[in-house]
């Protein structure tokens, strides 16, 4: 009898590959070639928020470009470090929106579970950067926040937000999913992630399986910026959710170097259809102290989006929006 060979596995874990993720200016310059001009600015910057990329997401940046756009939304620069005095360190006021620790409720109908602290990559214009995470210590302890939901009939959907719930390990994840199952005032459980965009092996069988068979009905909402993004394997993922009976949106912000012509957004819609995954959400820019570089001007923006209305279908055309700090809903930007 001839002994079986076990699979020569290639791929680290998705834990493994997250544990690998560079965190390092020097080491990021290194593998991108980019010049050592840059490695100053970089680490001082990294010091307020620090640098993380995935292998994967960085593969997907050409080398030497220091203009990249998947580059532009990972790498430390000096703009980070003027402060703006239009720019805050809440821009969304959800500080003013925590009735409990680790959960957020702004909007009727919905509250949002701060599931973890941590991301699988740190965009560098996020509206989180200097959220307060430990004084909302989420992970492991999710009591005072499944209390406030069971008591509140008026709540329909949990988003499961952070960080990123899919930092979570897939037992921890379904610990907290299986709390919010016997809620029967529960309907939907909206998850917003990343990971389908920046480490696609983190969608694996055990988790859409999971979600294919929860009593509620599952929306993920990804965020992708770039059509460059979605690469195979992110195609695989999206795949996968999507046979699981998963309804696929997707989240963009509006970013200045990165997704601000007409051209990038309306192959990013069609890109993304083609994975199944409709267009939500077009943000403008939450103005988060540091960020303020990324910024698009309302007047763009809405040439943006009556230029993708001319080119693109209906259904492939984003909400351009605003979140306003107070507001019961995303304010829609109209033309
Ligand atoms: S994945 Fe989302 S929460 Fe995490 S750093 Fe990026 S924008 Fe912020």
């Amino acid at each position: 009898m001839i002994p079986r060979i076990a699979p020569f596995c290639q791929t680290p874990s998705w834990q493994k590959q997250l544990n690998n993720a560079i965190r390092c200016p020097t080491e990021l310059l290194r593998q991108l070639k980019l010049p050592n001009s840059l490695l100053a600015a970089a680490k001082e910057s990294a010091r307020l928020f620090p640098l993380k990329v995935t292998h994967s997401y960085l593969a997907r940046i050409e080398k030497g470009n220091i203009n990249d756009p998947l580059l532009r939304q990972i790498l430390p620069l000096i703009d980070e470090q003027c402060p703006h005095p239009d720019y805050y360190t809440d821009p969304v006021g959800d500080l003013d929106a925590t009735p409990v620790p680790g959960l957020i409720h702004k909007y009727r109908g919905r509250a949002l579970l701060l599931a973890t602290a941590s991301c699988g990559i740190h965009c560098r214009y996020c509206f989180r950067r200097h959220f307060p995470y430990s004084n909302h210590k989420s992970s492991n302890n999710w009591r005072q926040a499944i209390e406030y939901i069971q008591k509140d009939p008026s709540i329909h959907e949990v988003i499961l937000s952070g960080g990123d719930p899919l930092s979570l390990s897939n037992s921890k994840l379904f610990r907290l999913m299986d709390l919010l199952e016997p809620i029967s005032h529960i309907k939907r459980i909206r998850i917003h992630t990343r990971y389908p965009i920046i480490l696609p092996d983190r969608i694996d069988l055990e988790l859409s399986d999971y979600l294919h068979q929860h009593r509620c009905k599952i929306v993920t909402v990804v965020h992708s910026n770039h059509p460059n993004e979605l690469e195979d394997q992110v195609r695989d993922s999206l795949k996968l959710l999507n046979d699981n009976g998963i309804t696929l949106l997707n989240q963009s912000v509006l970013l200045a170097g990165v997704n601000d012509s007409a051209d990038t957004l309306s192959e990013l819609s069609e890109q993304l259809f083609t994975c199944n995954v409709l267009p939500y959400y077009l943000h403008q820019l939450d103005k988060v102290q540091g960020a303020q570089h990324f910024a698009v001007s309302d007047t763009q923006a809405k040439a943006l989006i009556k230029a993708l209305r001319d080119q693109l279908p209906g259904y492939l055309v984003p909400k351009l929006v605003r979140e306003n700090s107070g507001d019961s809903a995303k304010q829609p930007i109209s033309g």
